[in-house]
């Protein structure tokens, strides 16, 4: 049963700085409700205040400019993401990412704000994101502060936010030529979040024939999403072979950090890790060697 509240409702980012400075550390912020409403449902969470930040028009937008890259304001939905053209042309692998997020209602009140807030470890938008080198810019009612999402998340649904800050957009830099970026979840239910899933982003050098630049995300893999760095300084400066391949996906699976639970024991998600590691780096690679881009 849901406990009684005062509900809020902010109309403008100042007003909504204002509501959290006024009530300290005893309210929530609601945006799309997907998450916070099943944690108030389940007693988990009981906030004597709860400010509804959905209706902020200034919180919804998807701009893209070629010099500066994409921004997303945190109220924007998931169904907006999926549904932009300037986000399918430069960012085609979050329009595939969002498609297989959760289920159409979901997806249509979910935010990307409240996504990464949320904290999951197996949210989709986490790996991806770090992925493409994302930042987030957090404000509160005296100071407006930017940090790469890779230092965003601090432990199972704990992030670095604080009372009286709000996540105001995601900043994403323009790619580089010669980029590839994939990702993929492994799940038992389509549409349902990842056992485990992994984000691979690699940069190729000018004549196209080894890397620059790599990026291995994994979610579900430990407490929050992480990079497994020792699997990209494999490939940095390489050409991809078979046994590189198999090198990588075995260093990913070990600097992975994964526990059980109902749906895995820790050790199919290292198998996981390693499988989808080659597989999307594979995946990667030969994007990023088309001449195309
Ligand atoms: C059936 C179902 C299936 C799902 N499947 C997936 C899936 O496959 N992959 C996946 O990634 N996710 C999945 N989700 C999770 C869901 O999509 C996201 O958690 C959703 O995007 C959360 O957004 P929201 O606006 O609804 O957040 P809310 O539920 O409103 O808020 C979530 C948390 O974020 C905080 N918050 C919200 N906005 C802000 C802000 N701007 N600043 C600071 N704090 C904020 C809230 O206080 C709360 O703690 C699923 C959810 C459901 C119900």
């Amino acid at each position: 049963m849901i406990r009684d509240f005062v509900y809020s409702k902010a109309k403008t980012v100042k007003e909504a700085l204002d509501l959290l400075e006024e009530h300290k550390e005893n309210y929530k912020i609601i945006c799309g409700g997907q998450s916070l409403l099943i944690l108030m449902r389940q007693g988990l969470v009981a906030p004597a205040n709860l400010i509804d930040i959905k209706s902020i028009e200034e919180l919804s937008y998807i701009n893209f400019k070629p010099k500066d890259g994409l921004k997303i304001g945190a109220a924007t939905t998931h169904s907006d993401i999926e549904k932009s053209s300037s986000v399918k042309k430069h960012y085609p692998v979050l329009v595939s990412m969002e498609k297989n997020l959760a289920s159409v209602q979901t997806r249509n009140w979910g935010t990307i704000g409240g996504n990464l807030a949320h904290g999951d470890p197996a949210g989709d938008p986490g790996p991806v994101f770090i992925a493409l080198n994302a930042t987030v810019k957090i404000a509160n009612s005296e100071r407006e502060r930017s940090i790469p999402l890779e230092e965003f998340f601090i432990d199972y649904f704990e992030t670095v936010l604080e009372d009286g800050e709000l996540l105001l957009e995601v900043q994403f830099p323009v790619v580089p030529p010669r980029t590839a970026t994939v990702y993929e979840k492994f799940n038992i239910i389509k549409n349902d979040q990842g056992i485990v899933s992994v984000a691979v982003s690699i940069t190729m050098e000018k004549k196209g024939s080894s890397c620059k630049d790599a990026r291995i995300v994994l979610g579900a893999a430990a407490s929050i999403p992480i990079r497994a760095k020792k699997a990209e300084k494999l490939l940095i400066g390489q050409k991809l072979n078979n046994g590189l391949l198999e090198k990588i996906g075995k260093r990913a699976s070990k600097e992975a950090d994964p526990v059980a639970d109902i749906h895995a024991s820790e050790e199919y998600r290292r198998h996981l890790v390693e499988a989808l590691t080659k597989r999307m780096v594979r995946k990667a690679w030969d994007q990023a060697r088309k001449p195309a881009r």
